[in-house]
């Protein structure tokens, strides 16, 4: 994808393609993963097209990735039990297919196998 290229996270952002969404503030929206890998699968995504991941996001802008944890706590409790797992993945050999950084909150009915989302 080139830099000029809006990834699909920022044509939701700017509500070009539809998305369920469940949260915003200024700086982060949260939505529904397509695929849901569970009962509750939301991702967390900071506004901002600036970070690629989270390892980017962690050294650019450590208070922003707090928000990211504190939302993914809020909907946790919000959407589900208050429990849930917390996964980024970073890298195209890890699974990662958008370079927007995002938290994929899993909670529901996890069971002990699925670490992987
Ligand atoms: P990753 O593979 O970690 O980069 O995660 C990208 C996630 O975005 C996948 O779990 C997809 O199911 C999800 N996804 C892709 N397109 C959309 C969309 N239009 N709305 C919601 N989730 C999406």
């Amino acid at each position: 994808m080139s830099s000029t290229e809006k990834s699909i996270f920022e044509r939701i952002i700017a509500r070009e393609i539809p998305a369920d969404i469940v949260h915003e503030t200024d700086t982060i929206i949260a939505f529904r993963d397509i695929a849901p890998a569970a009962p509750v699968h939301i991702l967390v995504v900071p506004k901002t097209p600036r970070y690629r991941d989270v390892a980017e996001l962690a050294a650019g802008d450590p208070a922003l990735l707090a928000d990211v944890v504190a939302t993914a706590h809020l909907l946790a409790n919000e959407l589900s039990d208050g429990h849930f797992r917390l996964v980024f993945n970073t890298g195209a050999n890890a699974g990662q297919t958008v370079f927007h950084v995002h938290a994929h909150v899993l909670a529901g009915g996890l069971t002990e196998g699925s670490l992987a989302h």
